[in-house]
């Protein structure tokens, strides 16, 4: 069919939302060039301190990823090789990696099929003598259910390090993500919740001991310079990134309210289609939409109808952990975790970001609507 191609709908627009917000970011980025520090320093902790404040939390260890945060955060909780780690099946590979990259194992877990998160009901059968921490994910922006999953770590004496990358500001039981567990990551890639000019990071935790660990972890195990006390990484965050976080940190809450009302809008217009089922959110959860994700029935036709309305979407993820090639050595075949399975076939995630216009979401909504019509 021959149209007129529409002017596109983008999935995200990292451009910079707000001409306050620009000059504020123009002012902190020369503040880092004034005072010639560019790595760690003053505006790093400044950071870190209001971050921590945000969360909930004593303390506020920043890296320079979420991946990195995760590796060291499972460091500093004593992981090592032979130890197990629980986490869900669908997330982001980089949960999974941080746990490898400790010599530890991922001990994958199915997930719910209306939440996708981590199936609170399968995590005791996944626990034995090995196992030493679960990694809920906060998948799509929505806090797994950590009421439940912290009673079963406390009965197991488990840590739980929950994976926050997806769920800066998201709450349980009225608790912000980041002081749910033991310790928390965030990851501050340009697309996330909160998005540094770059790659960037966080810990957080309320535990002293765990947050020096990472400190000590992140700069090359020294707290004075070439005193080294253990063998660390340099996984620091660049004061340029923490500029841009601490100019963008005031407005996280607004830009969260803006998802939060256009995930409600996708809801209420997406309700009377068949075919088309929105990811559950619990009553206990309030979610921060990272992103908005559909179960549809048959994704192939809504991909068309999306294409041809010039319309972009995203897949998170199409492939679950234990199908991905780096992790074949875990040995779980197809029909392992036939949820996670089911949903990689089919979920779509829908355009979400706090600056999408009430027009163009209209016009995913009558996109959407298209495609649900049963063809004869
Ligand atoms: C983004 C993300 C990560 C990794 O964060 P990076 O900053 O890209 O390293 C880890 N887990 C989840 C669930 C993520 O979405």
């Amino acid at each position: 069919m021959a149209t007129l191609q529409e002017k596109p709908v983008p999935f995200v627009d990292l451009t910079i939302p707000s001409d306050g917000l620009r000059q504020e970011i123009d002012f902190a980025v020369q503040r880092v060039f004034a005072g010639a520090s560019f790595i760690l320093g003053e505006v790093v902790n400044e950071f870190e301190q209001e971050f921590a404040s945000y969360c909930g939390v004593k303390f506020c260890v920043t890296v320079n990823s979420g991946t990195a945060a995760l590796h060291l955060g499972l460091l500093a909780l004593g992981i090592g090789p032979g130890d197990e780690v629980i986490t869900a099946a669908n997330s982001f590979i980089a949960t999974a990696e941080a746990i490898s990259f400790c010599g530890a194992s991922p001990r994958l877990v199915d997930v719910d099929p209306d939440t996708a998160n981590i199936d609170i009901n399968k995590i005791e059968e996944a626990i034995n003598e090995k196992t030493k921490a679960i990694v809920p994910v906060h998948l799509y922006g929505q806090p797994a259910d950590l009421t439940k999953i912290r009673l079963i770590a406390e009965k197991q004496g488990l840590k739980v390090l929950e994976d926050a990358c997806q769920a800066h500001g998201a709450k349980f039981a009225g608790v912000r993500a980041g002081s749910l567990g033991d310790a928390a990551c965030f990851s501050f890639y340009p697309a996330k919740n909160l998005g540094a000019a770059g790659d960037g990071g966080a810990f957080v935790t309320n535990n002293e001991e765990l947050a020096e660990k990472v400190r000590l972890l992140r700069n090359h195990g020294s707290e004075e310079k070439y005193h080294h006390k253990i063998i660390g990484h340099n996984f620091r965050l660049d004061s340029m990134q923490a500029a841009v976080l601490n100019a963008k940190l005031p407005y996280l809450d607004e830009w969260n309210r803006k998802r939060r009302r256009l995930a409600a809008n996708y809801s209420e217009q997406l309700k009377s289609l068949e075919g088309i089922v929105p990811i559950s959110i619990l009553p206990e959860a309030e979610s921060v939409f990272h992103l908005y994700v559909v179960r549809v029935t048959d994704r192939k036709k809504v991909e068309v109808i999306l294409k041809q309305s010039n319309i972009a979407y995203g897949i998170h993820y199409p492939v679950p952990i234990h199908l991905q090639p780096a992790y074949n050595f875990l040995q779980q075949e197809k029909g392992s975790f036939p949820n996670a399975e089911n949903l990689s076939d089919s979920i779509l995630s829908l355009p979400m970001y706090p600056g999408l216009t009430e027009e163009d979401q209209s016009r995913v909504v009558n996109a959407l609507k298209r495609s649900s019509i049963p063809s004869i």
